[in-house]
């Protein structure tokens, strides 16, 4: 994210003393594999896969942990507050993602540092979970408190990446013709220093509509980078910058809530062994089921039907923590399956994202 520079009443060219000083700092974002590859053409199914692939299971609960060493890595607290009240901010929309500061690496899930200089970036949703060399899976590259609007918004950004949300402004649907050598040189300037392949990756690339929610574009988004004047050439409203609003807008509020809504204890049901629960859910959305065993023995859980789904059983004692299966069958031939050995008088909890279904109603779950 990057600093804002402000249209408001403050006067008639602050966006051009903004743009003069050249201190945008802007995120450097990895995609995982495959990312800006596009589906198959008229492959519905692959689309509709690739939409949920880096989305968390609703109800998950996501561990954050700063680092405190090496020195270099550990922020300041003033920096750890501010990404403390960012994770607050998404959850105060009401989605039914959690969030927890855990007390050790090896029980988190976001690992955040803030090595000067190396950037602000994060991984795509739980594309974080992937091992990697450098165990890091956030860093901010500047600090969150010198200026208190724009640390908060890069703080909010990144997380934006973790819940799995893309670039806004390489959406397909802004329609953005840049002027290419302005871009290049821009970021190629101080305080970015960026190589012509991370201002390709991270701006002039388009995402695939599969990527985007809906076929709208957010100039006001979080994700969304402003832009000095000169390197938007299309639509012409914006030749003169693009400076967003700050904040979350309407827009990242509305999908956070689409593949994250608040959880509803009401409409979870009970699993009974050998009764098939139809799921009529559409593709990308969750079902939850609670299910007490009465004898100690080996349980399957199986979707049936022409249907992808990613399923994992938790202990209902702690519903948020590792589960103890997990099984994703998105672009596979088979059907979602799970063989657990389960306690008698013990509850579980099965969520269950549709990833794909050929027709609503045409899935169903059991237990025997
Ligand atoms: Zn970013």
């Amino acid at each position: 994210m990057a600093k804002k520079a402000s249209t408001s009443a403050a006067g008639q060219g602050t966006y051009l003393a903004e743009a003069a000083r050249a201190q945008r700092r802007v995120c450097t974002v990895t995609y995982p594999k495959g990312y800006m590859q596009a589906a198959p053409a008229g492959d519905e199914r692959a689309r509709l896969l690739r939409e949920t692939k880096y989305k968390w299971l609703n109800g998950s609960q996501l561990r954050f942990w700063f680092y405190d060493k090496p020195k270099k890595w550990a922020g300041t607290e003033g920096d750890r507050q501010v990404v403390r009240q960012a994770f607050k901010m998404w959850k105060a929309l009401g989605i039914g993602l959690e969030f927890a500061e855990v007390a050790n690496a090896k029980d988190a899930d976001i690992r955040i540092a803030f090595l000067d200089g190396d950037g602000s970036w994060s991984y795509i949703g739980t594309d974080v979970l992937t091992k990697r060399e450098d165990p890091r899976t956030m860093n901010f590259g500047w600090s969150l408190t010198e200026d208190p609007a724009e640390g908060l918004d890069t703080a909010l950004h990144e997380i934006g990446h973790t819940l799995g949300f893309p670039h806004e402004h390489q959406n397909p649907f802004a329609g953005i013709v840049w002027n290419e050598a302005a871009v290049y040189k821009s970021l190629a300037a101080p305080p970015n220093n960026w190589s012509k392949a991370t201002t390709r990756h991270n701006i002039i690339d388009k995402l695939q509509a599969d990527k985007v929610q809906g076929s709208s574009w957010d100039p006001n988004s979080v994700m969304h980078y402003p832009f000095d004047p000169g390197l938007i050439v299309q639509p012409k409203k914006y030749a003169k910058g693009l400076f967003p609003k700050g904040g979350l807008s309407a827009r990242d509020r509305k999908w956070a809530k689409t593949f994250y809504p608040e959880l509803k204890p009401a409409a979870v049901k009970a699993l009974q062994p050998f009764k098939a629960n139809s799921l009529y859910l559409g593709s990308g959305q969750q079902a939850d089921f609670t299910f007490k065993p009465i004898e100690t023995r080996d349980y399957e859980f199986r979707t049936f039907g022409d249907a992808d789904a990613l399923m994992a059983l938790f202990r209902q004692a702690q519903p948020r923590g590792k589960p103890l299966a997990l099984e994703d069958d998105g672009g596979t031939n088979d059907n979602a399956h799970l063989k657990v050995h389960l306690d008698a008088g013990k509850e579980y909890l099965l969520r269950l994202r549709l990833r794909y279904a050929k027709k609503p109603g045409q899935a169903a779950v059991m237990v025997w």
